[in-house]
Parts: C-alpha cells; sequence; structure tokens
C-alpha cells in the first residue's frame, strides 16, 4: 500500500486547494451547481462514467428545495462562478452527481458517499478566521462551509484520482456518490429512491471533526436521531382588529397555542425524544386580525418509532387547532432521515485495516453521534439489500464548533481520510490478494 499512501501525499496539495475552492465558492442545499460542476468536470478527464440530474434524484421525494424563482437565481449565480453552462442544462435542476469505474471483472460492488454541501450562516470576516485572512471565505452571503463537507468533496476528488491511477489492481464496481443537500436531512432520500445503492455490497461514509482530534478515528458511529422537519402554515383571514375582529380567523392566536402545546408533548418512557418550533412568523400589521402563521418544525427520536410518536402528536395538535380557529393548514415535509446502525463486525474489519494508516495514532470504537444524518437512508438500503454499512469519523483538530461562523479545520484530514477509504477500498476490491 505504500505506493498508494506516497502517491496520496503527493497530491496533498490539490486536495486543499480542492477544498478551498469548494469553501470560496459556498452553495447551501439543492443550490450546489458550481460545486456539482466542478466535480463532474475533474471526474469526466479522469474517464468515470458519470450519472446526473434525473438520472440519480427523484424528484417526487425531494425535500427541503428552493421554489424554480430561487433555483433559477443560483444557476444564474453558478454560472457567474465559473460553472459550465452545458453541464448545468444537463443537470435539469438537481445537483448531485454518481461516478462509477466498472472494471469489468467480477468482484464486489463497494459505494463510497461524501455531501458536498453548505449551510445557511454567514462566515466570519474576522481577523482570527484563516479562510478570511488567507483568501477562501465564502463569497455567497449566507452560504459557508461550516460542517467541513468542503473537505469532504475534496476527499471524495482525492479518492477519485487515487482509484484511477491504481484501476488495473482493482475488481468489480466502484460507486463515488456525490450527494446534495444533507443539511437539513434533504438530499439522500431521492437517491436512494432511484436505485443508486441497490446494488451496493460495501458502503461507507463518514464526517471529519465532531471533536475528534487529529489522528483520532472512529470506525462505526451510534446513536443518529431519527428526524422530520417540516413548514406549516395557517391561513386565516384578516379583518380589522378595531371595527371587526370577529370577521377574522386568526392564524397568530392559533400558531401560539400550537406551539405552546407541541412543546408541551410527553417525553417517551421507551427513550430520547426532541421537538422543537424553531420558527414563528405571523402576522402583516398592528391593527389586521393575523391571517397568516408559518411555522419550522422539527421532530427528533432515539429511534423511527420514538421519531414517529413525537410527530404524530406533532401533526395532531397543529390540525385540532387549526380546526379550531377556521384555518387552513399546509404541511409540508423539508427533510427526514431514519435510526441506522452500522455493521459491528464490519467496522471491526475497517479499525483492523486502518491501524496499518500512520497518521491515524487512536482509535475510538464508537462514536455517538447524537444529531441527524440522511446517509442513513442509504446505509439502511444496503443492509436491506444484504450488504455492510459503516459511518466513519476521521478526527481533526477545528477552530469552532460545526456550523458555528468561525468554523475551520486541519487540512492534513483530507490525506488521511483518502488513505482511509484507499486501504477499504484494496481490502475488498484488490484484484489479487
Ligand atoms: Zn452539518
Ligand atoms: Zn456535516
Amino acid at each position: 500500500m505504500n505506493d498508494k499512501f506516497n502517491y496520496i501525499d503527493s497530491i496533498e496539495k490539490k486536495l486543499i486547494n480542492y477544498r478551498r475552492d469548494f469553501h470560496k465558492y459556498a452553495e447551501s442545499g439543492w443550490s450546489e451547481f458550481r460545486s456539482t460542476s466542478k466535480i463532474i468536470q475533474i471526474l469526466e478527464d479522469l474517464g468515470y462514467d458519470l450519472y446526473y440530474g434525473l438520472d440519480i434524484i427523484e424528484p417526487s421525494v425531494v425535500m427541503g428545495r428552493g421554489n424554480d424563482n430561487y433555483v433559477k437565481e443560483q444557476i444564474d449565480r453558478a454560472i457567474k462562478q465559473g460553472a459550465s453552462k452545458e453541464i448545468i442544462d444537463k443537470m435539469k435542476g438537481y445537483t448531485g452527481v454518481v461516478a462509477v469505474l466498472d472494471t469489468k471483472i467480477e468482484g464486489p460492488t463497494i459505494a463510497f458517499r461524501f455531501d458536498i454541501d453548505a449551510n445557511d450562516v454567514i462566515e466570519s470576516t474576522e481577523e482570527d478566521h484563516r479562510p478570511y485572512v488567507e483568501g477562501y471565505c465564502s463569497v455567497n452571503k449566507g452560504m459557508m462551509h461550516a460542517c467541513g463537507h468542503d473537505g469532504h468533496a475534496a476527499i471524495g476528488l482525492g479518492l477519485a484520482h487515487t482509484i484511477i491511477r491504481y484501476k488495473k489492481e482493482l475488481k468489480g464496481k466502484i460507486k463515488l456518490i456525490f450527494q446534495p443537500a444533507e443539511e437539513g436531512v434533504r438530499g439522500a432520500k431521492a437517491i436512494v429512491h432511484k436505485g443508486v445503492v441497490n446494488d451496493v455490497d460495501y458502503f461507507l461514509t463518514g464526517h471529519l471533526g465532531f471533536n475528534l482530534e487529529s489522528g483520532s478515528f472512529a470506525p462505526m458511529t451510534k446513536d443518529f436521531l431519527s428526524t422530520t422537519k417540516i413548514d406549516v402554515e395557517y391561513k386565516g383571514k384578516g379583518s380589522h382588529a378595531g371595527a371587526a375582529p370577529n370577521e377574522g380567523n386568526n392564524a397568530l392566536l392559533a400558531a401560539s397555542a400550537a406551539v405552546l402545546n407541541i412543546h408541551a408533548i410527553p417525553p417517551h418512557k421507551d427513550g430520547v425524544t426532541r421537538v422543537n418550533v424553531g420558527v414563528l412568523n405571523a402576522g402583516v400589521g398592528r391593527n389586521v386580525i393575523a391571517p397568516n402563521a408559518l411555522m419550522k418544525i422539527e421532530t427528533r427520536g432515539e429511534n423511527s418509532d420514538l421519531n414517529e410518536y413525537v410527530y404524530r402528536k406533532t401533526i395532531n395538535i397543529l390540525e385540532n387547532i387549526a380546526n379550531m380557529y377556521d384555518l387552513n393548514i399546509i404541511i409540508k415535509k423539508m427533510g427526514e432521515s431514519i435510526t441506522v446502525n452500522c455493521d459491528e463486525n464490519f467496522s471491526k474489519v475497517i479499525e483492523k485495516e486502518v491501524l496499518q494508516i500512520k497518521e491515524i495514532k487512536n482509535i475510538i470504537p464508537n462514536k455517538i453521534l447524537g444529531g441527524s444524518e440522511d446517509a442513513s437512508f442509504m446505509m439502511d438500503k444496503v443492509q436491506k439489500k444484504g450488504g455492510k454499512s459503516s459511518y466513519m469519523v476521521f478526527g481533526t483538530k477545528i477552530a469552532a464548533g460545526h456550523h458555528n461562523e468561525k468554523f475551520d479545520f486541519d487540512e492534513s484530514v483530507l490525506g488521511t481520510a483518502v488513505k482511509v477509504y484507499t486501504k477499504l477500498l484494496f481490502k475488498f476490491n484488490r484484484k489479487w490478494n
């Protein structure tokens, strides 16, 4: 493996440049037109078979995507920032790309998944924030790579280069999935519905950071929370607050009642549940009975049943209060993910392999994630078809917490992660042993 590791060391500068380019042109979920276009150009040059647009995205299960005008604005911006118009035309409004290398030699199908979206965060422009000081701070206001997916995209490209260089030594089929819209858990389900992971025997993905020091590595994670994100609109009737209050249907009062009742849903004896109304906007003017209200709500549970419990209760409250106040209600699902367990035996194999990488100095056997991740849809599908899945964590020193405006990470993790993925690829898909 030393030849591969030396090669990966030799492309470190390239990985950092990729990462900083994605960082500078950060794009939030379902807007990753420039990022996708750049990734496609690189993978095309390397000779992969590429699938994108409606080949990999099922529009009917796409969640939390902006309206057509918003998408058009994002496309125009991306083209101004260097995306290929020709490639974007073929994307049909949907971001993300899957690269396939079929060696035509019998062997397993292995898939690697990298999320590529940024967060809705305004990046810091203070003198202690390296991306600002070194000139690769986001130029797209309100969009920032504050979770490290710029790194994930760069790692995916590093792996793509390494695979092509050593492809004569490989068997089976290799899939590189560059997934849009992980933030808010919106993108993975649409890819799973197109059958992209149906034939996968080994599925690997992961995240950098999460409070693991540089040199630490977790071969598996546990306790993904199952979650559902919804936008809820109440539509009532406006009227004169002084002259005809009885003629209005008050959406603001209804939403207020809903918020208090939702937050009073009892916890469940079987495990962790969460519910949060994070946004409530209502009303149009001081002397008008409020005709409208918008709530952004999320529910979570330690497993899918617990999430379902708190979700059902939430919907029940919302619908009954709408009824009480004579309102119309519109509920839109904006994101969703499920609970999944990594395969323990698979993670033992991973652990044994990565210990041969000198940059990995410390193994955390089972990292608790605590949040939600929509890779869970892919992992679950692979497992149901008899394959193995794992979600790993690559330690790296971070400058601030994930989703913070000063998030940044130690870029040496890029090469280390490419080595981990390469080592595992050669474990399962090496032509000879
Ligand atoms: Zn995140
Ligand atoms: Zn993330």
